[in-house]
């Protein structure tokens, strides 16, 4: 037997984040779904373990980056939201009692203000 790649669904537990998740994030395709009270939902796969996830955006933040600066406030056109790892069929080994899902992989997404 030669060795395969190992599959990233029962990759140990690690706390991690790495330069390439966010891009890997979106490169494994990324839908959006906008929810009726606000907010947005995000489907995708984590970049680690390439499980399904489903991440929801607060409403409050999706606001700020789509009604612009407030006034007097900060001009920042970005938002930046943490995405932590939700898999909940994988089987990574070693994860912390206190967690009951995830891989341990995180990464911060910039939320730019667009129009389409
Ligand atoms: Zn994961
Ligand atoms: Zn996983």
């Amino acid at each position: 037997m030669t060795s395969t790649t190992p599959d990233p669904r029962i990759l140990p537990f690690l706390e991690i984040s790495e330069p390439g998740y966010p891009g890997r994030f979106l490169e494994l395709g990324v839908e959006q779904e906008e929810l009726p009270g606000g907010g947005v939902t995000l489907y995708g796969r984590c970049p680690r373990c390439e499980a399904s996830l489903r991440v929801a955006l607060p409403s409050d933040l999706v606001k700020d980056a789509s009604q612009g600066p407030p006034e007097g406030g900060a001009s920042d056109a970005e938002t930046h939201v943490a995405i932590v790892c939700t898999c909940s069929a994988c089987e990574h080994v070693g994860r912390p009692a206190q967690y009951d899902s995830g891989c341990g992989a995180y990464w911060v997404l910039d939320i730019a203000e667009e129009d389409e």
